[in-house]
């Protein structure tokens, strides 16, 4: 391999140069909605124990054991109903011998009562025969009174949810490192948690750039295509966990594209651009970016930033920039324009950004080994290639989609994996094992 500014870089000496420049983003706190998919940077401990009282997991009568101990179908016991307990309620009567409570699932178990019937082991206080597996309620809906005839004897405790049965005070709920789905969500919401200090989603910029450009809806003239990367892309990032502006497709000029990229600083955490890094005679982002001068802060170059534009030994995605710019320092990541191209360096090196910011513990797609049931053939020698392709989980077995050429978006579409060709690598034969990173 060459050195000198010309020299070809692999995919991994370009992505430990990014990630090497990289911290995760400093922890803000946030409502707990907005933590989704987030990283948990605190440990999270339980304030009051769950549930915070005796409770019925049933509908059904609060009543105290020794009551109903020989009760069966034939010889029910009896007992005065002396009241009724919803959830949520505060004041509770005080069961006492021969009497019983009717009580909701989740209502506060009563002083006095040791146990809940289901109200299917009872006659709901209708007076009638035994309940069937339909049983409800019978007589006054508001409050109840009268008898209930108890029909199976329940054990101490049964359908009683203990206090702190679930978590008790002072116990660690969630440790950091946690990512937030949602389960994770609804414990932090269930021991009173408003808000948890995280890792915040990185806000990325994506600005596509290209003067035959237009947005989709809207009509093409000659010569003109739509622009698809800054869709594709800010999905891409919002999959990856971003929060992900789109900024609609930038003419090829170098003072509009720098004004653009300048303006949108102050809402990015991560800006990436598409197109313009070859060296074509329009390769805007390449001229606008090569040499930051005053836009990009108080004149000296040094005070802009600097982006780097590199050969990678890599098929599709050879043209690839990367730079810290402005105030902050902001990265920037110049992916190539062709959308094929775009796409695969986005899964190869934004992808990991956004995961490194978030402090996530995947930072990179899963990559696993499968058979190629076709041969590869014409992988360019020295690079490392990735082919669209279709993975089938059952039979462990991964199938090229559409050709290596790097415009082919509908190949991308049914693709949900990339197939690892080795740089020294030039063909395989069909049947052979390959690396698959799986986009899924
Ligand atoms: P460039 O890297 O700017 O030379 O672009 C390479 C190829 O990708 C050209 O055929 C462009 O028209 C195409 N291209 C660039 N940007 C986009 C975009 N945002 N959406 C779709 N195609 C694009
Ligand atoms: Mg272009």
């Amino acid at each position: 391999m060459s050195h000198g500014v010309d020299r070809l870089w692999s995919v991994s000496e370009h992505l430990d140069n990014i990630l090497g420049q990289l911290s995760p983003l400093d922890p803000i706190d946030l409502q707990l909605l907005d933590a989704q998919g987030c990283v948990l940077v605190e440990d999270v401990r339980v304030p009051t124990s769950l549930p915070p009282f005796p409770n019925s997991s049933m509908d059904g009568y609060a009543v105290r054991v020794a009551d109903t101990k020989a009760a069966t179908s034939e010889h029910p016991a009896v007992l005065d109903v002396i009241g009724d307990i919803a959830a949520g309620s505060g004041e509770l009567p005080t069961v006492g011998p021969g009497q019983a409570a009717r009580i909701m699932t989740g209502a506060p178990l009563p002083q006095g009562a040791e146990a809940v019937v289901p109200v299917e082991w009872t006659d709901g206080g209708k007076g009638g025969g035994p309940a069937d597996s339909m049983a409800s309620f019978g007589g006054d809906p508001a409050g109840a009174s009268g008898e209930v005839r108890v029909y199976r004897a329940p054990e101490t405790g049964q359908f009683v949810r203990a206090r702190g049965s679930d978590v008790t005070a002072g116990e660690l709920a969630l440790a950091a490192g946690t990512v937030l789905g949602a389960p994770q969500i609804g414990l932090l919401a269930a021991i009173g948690r408003g808000t948890v200090t995280v890792r915040p989603r990185p806000r990325v910029v994506v600005v596509s750039t290209g003067s035959e450009l237009v947005q989709p809806g809207e009509r093409l003239t000659p010569g003109r295509i739509h622009d698809s990367n800054s869709f594709a892309l800010t999905a891409a990032a919002r999959d990856a966990g971003a929060i992900a502006y789109r900024v609609g497709a930038v003419a090829d000029e170098v003072e509009t594209l720098r004004a653009t990229i300048e303006d949108q600083l102050i809402r990015a955490d991560v800006v990436v651009t598409s197109g313009g890094v070859s060296v074509g005679a329009y390769d805007v982002v390449k001229e606008a970016l090569s040499t930051l001068g005053g836009s990009f802060g108080e004149g000296a170059e040094d005070a802009a930033g600097h982006v780097d534009f590199r050969r990678l030994a890599m098929q599709p995605g050879k043209p690839q920039g990367f730079g810290r710019i402005g105030p902050e320092r902001t990265p920037l990541l110049a992916l190539p324009g062709n959308p094929v191209s775009a796409y695969v360096s986005f899964e190869m090196f934004v992808r990991p950004v956004i995961r490194t910011l978030m402090g996530a513990g995947d930072v990179h797609r899963r990559v696993v080994q499968a058979a190629c049931t076709t041969a590869i053939e014409d992988s360019p020698d020295g690079r490392r290639q990735f082919l669209r392709a279709q993975y089938d989980k059952r039979s462990g077995a991964v199938t090229p989609v559409g050709g290596a050429a790097s415009h082919l978006v509908k190949a991308l579409a049914h693709a949900d994996a990339l197939i690892v060709v080795p740089e020294a690598v030039t063909s395989l034969a069909a049947g052979s094992e390959v690396d698959v990173v799986l986009l899924d």
